[in-house]
């Protein structure tokens, strides 16, 4: 029986199934409370020498997630009220999970985002410690299993040993959070946006997140389609790989640029500059995922990635908060948030926190080749207000005889308003497409809702007409022209999107190589 969802990250996975909602295994009593006192210093223990081994792989923004987890573990404070509880004659798993059911009560009452926020992380450490205490053999994922389930917490992804195979399922999740994220980077296939699951499935499972489906119980028929379908895309991606090295060109020779994007300066880390055409979007919003990060923070991110490109362009684009991508401290609570105060909305509305992103940005000029793009912009007097922003910081800079440059500055399109009446940006240095956010304003269908996901294409002709007009505006004035949504790498809409007249694309870098056999593939 095949169930049909989104695929998340491409790839195929056959495994053993293992529910991420199944209760914990019964936890085994012991005879005293000393041993109870020893049970929970050991599972203690083992949570924290587990997201120790996690660091050693994670990327910085993951790393410092795992860190925060380590540091409240190792918190006397948080542990004393649960051996209090032991030694009044509690089993150590109650006692640890009603002292950290207390703490997060107080966290989710709490005014504050950035506190309800941190309910959260407590909530993941209460359960990493309660699995310590209960696992045994059975109740540990088998290897090569298909994680399935309402949603996947991310440290359960990153103890995970993917290199031996398996996948993720999920009735709900979105292909934008960070769990997806890390999935693409590492090329793990998941699928999201299944619906309940119903009743709990055990045995093997067949999961395509290539097309998005999973297929649980299959007959001999299904199984032998779906190694065919699995082999074929191993083949393509292997194919795809001969491509990699070339700049990418379509049958008839016709140049394109491929970039690639980026959320984390260390994401360069796994990428070799020859393979692609430098930086199209650094998402900076991934810095700001804990606290607000300092100017010094922000410099260095951004220089180590200007200094890995060399001379090829890397556009940074400023803080794209808000939306489905709250920042304790900064965002606002809204019923419509991605209608609401986002992108460069938020960054003038809070000009002290968007002039220190600033003032890093123009000192990170100066180690490389540094374009910088405003997100969410509706009208010319945003980004107006946001170059004069820049012009003041520089001329303060220069007073104070820092070392900096004025970088080009560009805009996203990815508001209706602009892609409808991009005259009023003619003065802009350059135009990069986000066809995410376009593709879901102009279709009315949220990018992160499974329910209208089949609404949500950036293929749709009302879509690539505009894109065809942004196109052919950009050519008209002399202004460049690129696209960064998720659709750039998407082999099924490159054909289109050549064909509507860009010739810049910007995709996730576990997408470059089969964005570039794609492209091979186009006629014209
Ligand atoms: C987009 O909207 O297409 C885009 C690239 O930006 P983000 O996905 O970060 O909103
Ligand atoms: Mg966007």
């Amino acid at each position: 029986m095949r169930i049909e969802g989104i695929p998340a990250s491409p790839g195929y996975a056959e495994g053993p199934l293992f529910d991420l909602d199944r209760p914990p295994a019964a936890y085994d009593v012991k005879a005293s409370a000393a041993e109870e006192k020893e049970a929970l210093k050991a599972a203690t223990g083992k949570a924290v020498s587990r997201l120790a081994a996690m660091i050693e792989t994670a990327d910085g923004d993951a790393a410092g997630i795992l860190e925060f987890h380590i540091a409240m573990l190792e918190d006397d404070a948080l542990s004393a009220p649960a051996f209090a509880a032991i030694g009044s004659g509690e089993p150590a798993d109650a006692a640890w999970r009603q002292a950290l059911d207390a703490e997060i009560a107080g966290y989710e009452a709490s005014d504050q985002d950035y506190f309800r926020a941190r309910a959260a992380d407590l909530r993941d450490i209460r359960d990493q410690v309660l699995r310590a205490l209960s696992e045994n053999s059975e109740t540990a994922p088998p290897p090569g299993a298909i994680f399935y389930g309402s949603d996947i917490a991310p440290t359960r992804f990153l103890e995970t040993d993917w290199s031996r195979g398996g996948g993720i399922a999920l009735e709900a999740g979105s292909t934008a959070s960070h769990v997806a994220m890390l999935a693409r980077s590492r090329g793990v296939p998941m699928v999201v946006g299944l619906g309940a699951l119903a009743d709990r499935r055990a045995g093997n499972a067949l999961l395509d997140a290539e097309h998005g489906g999973i297929v649980f119980s299959p007959s001999p028929a299904e199984l032998e389609d779906f190694r065919q379908s699995s082999s074929s895309f191993a083949a393509r991606q292997g194919q795809a790989q001969t491509f990699l090295t070339q700049p990418a060109a379509t049958k008839a020779g016709t140049f394109v640029r491929v970039q690639v994007n980026i959320a984390y300066p260390s994401d360069v880390d796994g990428i070799d500059i020859a393979t692609c055409d430098g930086v199209g979007l650094m998402r900076t919003e991934f810095l700001f995922g804990k606290a607000l990060p300092d100017e010094q923070t922000q410099y260095q991110a951004y220089r180590k990635v200007l200094e890995w490109a060399g001379e090829k362009p890397v556009t940074i684009r400023t803080v794209d908060a808000g939306g489905d991508k709250p920042i304790p401290g900064f965002t606002v609570e809204e019923t419509n948030p991605f209608l609401g105060l986002r992108g460069i909305r938020l960054s003038l509305a809070r000009s002290d926190i968007f002039r220190v992103q600033i003032r890093a940005l123009l000192r990170a000029a100066v180690h490389g080749n540094l374009k910088v793009m405003f997100p969410m912009i509706a009208i010319a007097e945003e980004y107006a207000q946001a170059a004069a922003l820049f012009a003041e910081e520089q001329a303060a800079l220069a007073s104070r005889g820092v070392a900096h440059k004025l970088p080009p500055l560009g805009i996203m399109v990815e508001v209706p308003s602009v892609a409808v009446a991009p005259e009023a940006f003619a003065d802009v240095a350059f135009f990069s497409i986000g066809s995410n956010d376009l593709t879901q304003y102009v279709m009315a269908a949220a990018r992160d809702n499974a329910a209208v996901a089949h609404l949500n294409s950036a293929r749709h002709p009302a879509v690539l007409r505009l894109i065809a007009s942004v196109a052919a505006f950009g050519r008209e004035k002399g202004i460049p022209v690129s696209l960064c949504g998720d659709a750039g790498g998407d082999p099924a809409a490159i054909p289109a999107l050549i064909e509507a007249g860009l010739r810049d694309l910007s995709v996730a870098p576990a997408q470059l190589a089969m964005a570039k056999a794609a492209i091979a593939d186009v006629p014209v």
